[in-house]
């Protein structure tokens, strides 16, 4: 079967799972063999049944004895017995009444579950199970189960069963485009033994040779994207060159608008953006700037600097609220220049016939929106689009200006070497007046004095409180958005009854997330719970209060992030860290976000304490750019791009990766 063949047409099988999956962003059979697990269960141990111990979480193999009856007694209790030869063991189930027509006597099974006892009888209740043959030597017991990101209506389980029957079928599908001399080089794993390995290892060990492999792909595969765009932006010396001359007049009078004196920072950028701009060769730099740096501005005043040269402009954001925000920002600020300004996203689409800027999300690649004349082009948070939608956006105009902009700590030397195709800017200072937020990690003892401390800064100072529910799984699904409405009952039934709470979580229709977000801006709601897939851009000046429940699961650049919700106004701002773990390590870890306020610094502390080896959670943090690779695998980095320079000299030589690059460019191009 061809992998890049879309979910949708790949049997029967799928087509019922195809918008499930896509929640996953999981839209052709490749995606979903790159699907990877975050962690495995050990289901190593076998135990014989007559060394299982009460309370513990075990696996037996062994032969069905019985099979209790399926009548309608039986509805509710499903009861089998399980010989191993050393003993004999009932197996009880709740509510499954399927599975007596599943499991006959004199079927091998194996099953993973808590032993427990039940008076004198010692059982295992609602285990995983699974009928061993010669030909299924299960994957879901007696060995390391890979746990994937799940959502709603797809379990681990059920991807499990997939990616192995997909495994098993297309093996010779995985088809190795790296020359053996570089394999042997690095000492990599064959590419089909790498997708083996990370979704069913014998060891956990092996997990960490495949996650080499496929990171170095990624890596090179980027690399050479990165080399491809910067010989192909070579060739495109007519740009658009601004050549208004009196141009200084128009800026000084909209900077003498603002509210606020730039920054140094902000100043220096600009210079950088408007030296670039006069040239004929198009302008293709990133603005790095901490949360709260404000980058906007900057974007807004490169923008004006556009329209007095006589070209349109695009600013693109990765979601609604912030193309929303970003939309008000530059109304407010631009239109009394005359400049007229549309907004394009999924649920609102202004006259997009006659425009000077245009802001929204992807929506802005529209075939529909009439660009004339693009000058500039800009991608916020820009880590959250594919090469391809940033490649589409600026295909809008005639080879227009580029500016891109992160939040994104990224140390330097990999920046540089990541983006190898960009000019870098850094916005390396806040706002004046700003006053640091004050930090304080919070013991469980602590808890109930600190919603008392709440409560009297929302009614003493009028301000406003963003709650963070913990971050349980990789990818927002029902487990979190449930224990995030949970909490949101639990504080409004029993803690701040007195109070008006709100909730916001990423399951909302961007409408509703809107509308929550907006009465909250409007001061309707007091507190907001909310997941940790705020988003990263939300400007409320008024909310003084940042809470993050259970902090040890996040890293220190994403508290970091989240903690810049806060801090936006002129009003003293607090994060409140709460956590439960004692670790030592842990506890310093949290520590330093008391003492350390730069993003930048955080992301390399967090490398150097939790290692390369750390697996969970930065995803959705918008802090790690690659899917498999992390910016801890610095050696990594750097081979590849020594690699990627070396096989781009010789490009045509290597069909087998000039093949895995074109797939790899057409699979970018997100849906719309
Ligand atoms: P980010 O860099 O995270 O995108 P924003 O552009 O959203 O930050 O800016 C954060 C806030 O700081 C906004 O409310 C913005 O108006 C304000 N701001 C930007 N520049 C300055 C400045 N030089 N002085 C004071 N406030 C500023
Ligand atoms: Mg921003």
């Amino acid at each position: 079967m061809d992998l890049q063949i879309k979910i949708a047409d790949a049997g029967k099988s799928f087509q019922l799972y195809a918008s499930r999956l896509a929640n996953l962003n999981i839209t052709t059979l490749h995606d979903l063999l790159y699907h990877l697990p975050f962690r495995y269960d050990d289901f190593t141990t076998i135990t014989p049944i007559n060394k299982l111990k009460i309370g513990e979480t075990s696996t037996v193999i062994g032969d069905v004895t019985y099979v209790s009856p399926q009548s309608s007694v039986f509805k509710k209790l499903q009861k089998i017995k399980v010989s191993d030869g050393s003993g004999e063991i009932e197996v009880t189930w709740f509510n499954q009444p399927f599975l007596l027509k599943t499991i006959k006597v004199g079927n091998t099974i194996a099953l993973s579950g808590r032993v427990e006892r039940f008076g004198k009888t010692v059982s295992l209740t609602a285990p995983e199970h699974e009928i061993v043959t010669a030909t299924n030597p299960g994957i879901h017991t007696g060995r390391l189960v890979p746990i994937y990101p799940e959502t709603k209506g797809l379990s681990s389980k059920w991807l499990r069963r997939q990616i192995y029957t997909l495994l098993q079928k297309n093996s010779h599908e995985f088809k190795e485009f790296l020359p053996e001399t570089l394999l042997e080089k690095h000492h990599l794993l064959h590419l089909s033994d790498a997708l083996h390995q990370i979704h069913f290892p014998e060891k956990l060990e092996q997990v960490k040779a495949a996650r080499q492999r496929l990171a170095f792909d990624e890596l090179l595969l980027l690399q050479l994207q990165a080399l491809q765009r910067k010989s192909e932006w070579k060739t495109k010396t007519h740009g658009n060159p601004f050549t208004h001359e009196n141009y200084k007049n128009d800026i000084d009078a909209l900077v003498k608008s603002l509210p606020f004196t730039l920054t140094n920072a902000q100043k220096n950028v600009l210079e950088d953006i408007f030296s670039d701009v006069q040239k004929t060769e198009p302008m293709n730099r990133l603005v790095q700037g901490d949360v709260g740096s404000g980058k906007t501005i900057v974007a807004a005043i490169a923008m004006y600097l556009s329209h007095v040269n006589g070209f349109q402009s695009v600013i693109m954001a990765p979601t609604e609220i912030l193309a929303g925000q970003h939309y008000a920002a530059v109304l407010k600020l631009l239109s009394p220049f005359g400049v007229q300004i549309a907004l394009a996203t999924g649920s609102k689409k202004d006259n997009l016939e006659e425009f000077d800027i245009m802001v929204g999300t992807h929506a802005v690649l529209s075939e529909k929106i009439n660009y004339t004349r693009v000058g500039l082009v800009v991608i916020d948070e820009q880590q959250r689009f594919g090469v391809q939608q940033r490649a589409m956006l600026r295909n809008k105009g005639k080879n227009p200006h580029v500016l891109t902009m992160t939040a994104t700590p990224i140390p330097r030397t990999i920046a540089l070497t990541m983006y190898g195709d960009l000019d870098l800017s850094l916005i390396n200072e806040m706002p004046k007046g700003r006053k640091q937020i004050k930090t304080w990690l919070v013991p469980e003892s602590k808890r109930a004095s600190s919603y008392d401390w709440m409560r009297k800064q929302v009614k003493d100072t009028d301000s406003q409180i963003f709650i963070i529910c913990p971050f349980i799984e990789e990818s927002e699904n029902m487990v979190t958005i449930k224990a995030a409405q949970k909490e949101f009952e639990r504080l409004s039934t029993h803690i701040f009854p007195d109070l008006r709470l709100g909730l916001l979580h990423g399951k909302l229709k961007p409408k509703e997330k809107d509308l929550v977000l907006k009465e909250f801006k409007e001061k309707k709601y007091d507190i907001l719970v909310a997941t940790p897939v705020v988003e990263v851009g939300i400007d409320i000046p008024n909310a003084t209060v940042i809470v993050i429940e259970a902090a040890e699961r996040f890293g220190l650049a994403q508290l970091h992030q989240l903690r810049g919700r806060v801090g936006r106004g002129d009003k003293q701002s607090y994060c409140l860290l709460f956590t439960t773990a004692h670790a030592p390590q842990t506890y310093r870890r949290l520590k330093s976000l008391e003492t350390i306020y730069n993003g930048a610094a955080l992301a390399e502390l967090d490398l150097q304490l939790r290692g390369p080896g750390e697996m969970y959670g930065t995803m959705q943090s918008g802090v790690n750019m690659f899917k498999i690779a992390t910016l801890s695998d610095t050696a990594l980095i750097v081979q590849a791009k020594q690699d990627a320079e070396q096989i781009f000299s010789h490009l045509s030589e290597y069909t087998m990766i000039t093949e895995k690059l074109k797939r790899e460019n057409d699979q970018q191009i997100a849906p719309d």
